[in-house]
């Protein structure tokens, strides 16, 4: 099932259908009609996999950005671009041509089910490919709505979904691609990375981590509250640059968390249970998990689960030490340890002491310090005075750097990222007599001669000044060469060359 699917997409792929930009773009615009007209059904969707009501409309208003972006900027994107030649190709093109990679694969995670499958697919479309479309097993009302929407909407062989759990992914990265793209955790995107190395196929791997948000005591302390606990618990805290956990100095942790405590009564109420706003846990082996790496702590704030409905409050940890489990791997749900610091260089130590993370936020008012945080520090992404931000701007490229990810795409850097910039260089089949320059047998009378021959067709494309520097550069070689003869024979040429000109 899997190879058959593959096996149509490359045969549909080699006939050249997904090539022609008039047809990228009527798919990528029947993309964009089977999520206006489809949204309720997406939403039930979504609902029913994981308790998300409000910001499924912002995630589809995010897909419709990158598809009215890949469609009134594909020409330019898809064009050749012209690059400097040297003097030996100075009369031939030179050009970067973008063109498809051809068969790809793209497999999503569960926790922005549409979001993460679909985004990719615009470059992947944009770019020319076919793209095999494997969604998450866990948010399986998403997988099945797109398996039955896709086919209606898009070419059927070109975009196939492929639903399953993992005997089916693994059964897919048997088969040969020509990209793998891959979100999730880093266990499986190392099995991802060794499938595709068996073929030697390239990979993007969009992976998560431990994101931190380092809080200056300089700071308007009311603003930064509200928007890391918009950013830590909106969809529970599953989401992959959520702020992991908060660095702070001891001075002003208590008035983080009343901040905090604050801000989610303001956003959920006295009872998050019951808000409308607030998400779930997305399955038992999850729920189980969050709630292990909570055992042994006290709750600040929050702290109240139901295992039945699968629900863990908004979550605050203080003085959490940096050994601790809650430390040790990316929570991926409502939990927010605060670890203390004593300053800057501490906290600028203790992040680069830890894996590369995927997003790195830093609340402060006084320059220096985020000078010195973004220079002294790396992420794969980084935003200041808020969270989250950098994924909704797609002139930014989204992606990790070491063990949060490899690759980048959104906008123009997934058209890029699914492309092969070809190298093309158009010769003509004139100016032979400089090809005797790299013809053996090499010998000085040889170069200069060859190369004061084609001087007329030189000279009308390069400036004179250039021309003079060349001569002044071939004197002193040969000079150096101490063969001050062929030199007063070159330039005797191109004095008579001047003369009859
Ligand atoms: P998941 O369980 O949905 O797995 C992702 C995909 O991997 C699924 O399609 C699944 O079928 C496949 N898979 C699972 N086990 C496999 C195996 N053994 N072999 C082959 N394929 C397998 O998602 P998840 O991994 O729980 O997702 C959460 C993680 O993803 C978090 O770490 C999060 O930070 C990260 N994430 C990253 C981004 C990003 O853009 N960087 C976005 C979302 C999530």
């Amino acid at each position: 099932m899997e190879k058959q699917a593959v096996q149509r997409a490359r045969e549909a792929f080699l006939a050249g259908r997904s090539r022609p930009l008039e047809f990228r773009v009527q798919q990528l615009k029947s993309l964009q009609r089977m999520i206006t007209d489809r949204q309720g059904e997406i939403a039930t969707a979504l609902k029913q996999d994981i308790s998300r009501v409000i910001f499924n409309h912002t995630v589809l208003i995010g897909l419709e950005n990158e598809i009215s972006l890949a469609v009134s900027k594909l020409a330019q994107w898809a064009a050749p671009r012209h690059v400097e030649r040297n003097l030996l190709t100075i009369s031939d093109q030179a050009y970067i041509q973008p063109e498809p990679l051809g068969v790809v694969l793209i497999i999503g995670a569960w926790n922005y089910p549409w979001a993460l499958t679909l985004q990719p697919l615009v470059g992947a479309i944009a770019a020319g490919n076919a793209a095999v479309l494997k969604p998450s097993e866990l948010s399986e009302y998403s997988a099945s709505l797109l398996k039955a929407l896709l086919p209606r909407y898009l070419d059927q062989e070109l975009y196939p979904v492929v639903c399953g759990g993992v005997s089916e992914t693994q059964e897919l990265l048997r088969q040969r691609f020509d990209h793998v793209f891959y979100t999730g955790n880093s266990t499986v995107g190392k099995l991802v990375m060794e499938a595709a190395a068996r073929h030697l196929t390239p990979v993007t791997l969009e992976l998560g981590g431990k994101s931190p948000c380092y809080i200056d005591k300089d700071v308007d302390l009311r603003v930064a509250c509200r928007r890391i606990t918009w950013g830590k618990f909106v969809n529970c805290g599953q989401t992959c640059i959520a702020p992991d956990y908060i660095l702070c100095e001891p001075s002003i942790q208590n008035r983080v968390v009343e901040g905090i405590r604050q801000t989610l009564l303001e956003f959920y109420g006295p009872d998050p249970k019951s808000s409308p706003d607030y998400g779930r846990i997305i399955n038992q082996r999850h729920f189980n998990r969050v709630m292990t790496l909570l055992e042994g702590y006290t709750a600040t704030v929050g702290g109240q689960s139901d295992a039945s409905q699968r629900y863990i409050a908004p979550t605050v940890v203080k003085d959490v030490p940096p050994q601790a489990r809650l430390m040790q791997e990316e929570i991926f749900g409502p939990l927010l340890p605060i670890v203390t610091v004593s300053d800057i260089d501490d906290a600028i130590h203790f992040l680069n002491e830890r894996e590369k993370p995927l997003a790195l936020y830093v609340f402060s008012s006084n320059k220096k310090v985020i000078k010195r945080m973004l220079a002294e520090t790396t992420s794969g992404g980084v935003t200041v005075n808020d969270v989250i931000m950098h994924y909704t701007l797609n002139s930014l490229p989204f992606g990790g750097v070491g063990q949060s990810g490899t690759g980048s795409y959104h906008g123009k850097h997934t058209f890029n990222q699914f492309s092969h910039h070809r190298a093309c260089l158009v010769k003509s089949l004139g100016m032979e007599e400089v090809n005797v320059l790299r013809y053996p047998p090499q010998n000085h009378q040889k170069v200069l001669w060859a190369l004061a021959g084609p001087l007329k067709d030189i000279q009308r494309l390069v400036p004179k000044l250039l021309l003079r520097r060349l001569g002044c550069v071939l004197r002193i070689a040969v000079l150096l060469e101490g063969e001050p003869s062929l030199w007063s024979r070159f330039s005797s040429r191109i004095s008579l060359y001047f003369a009859l000109h």
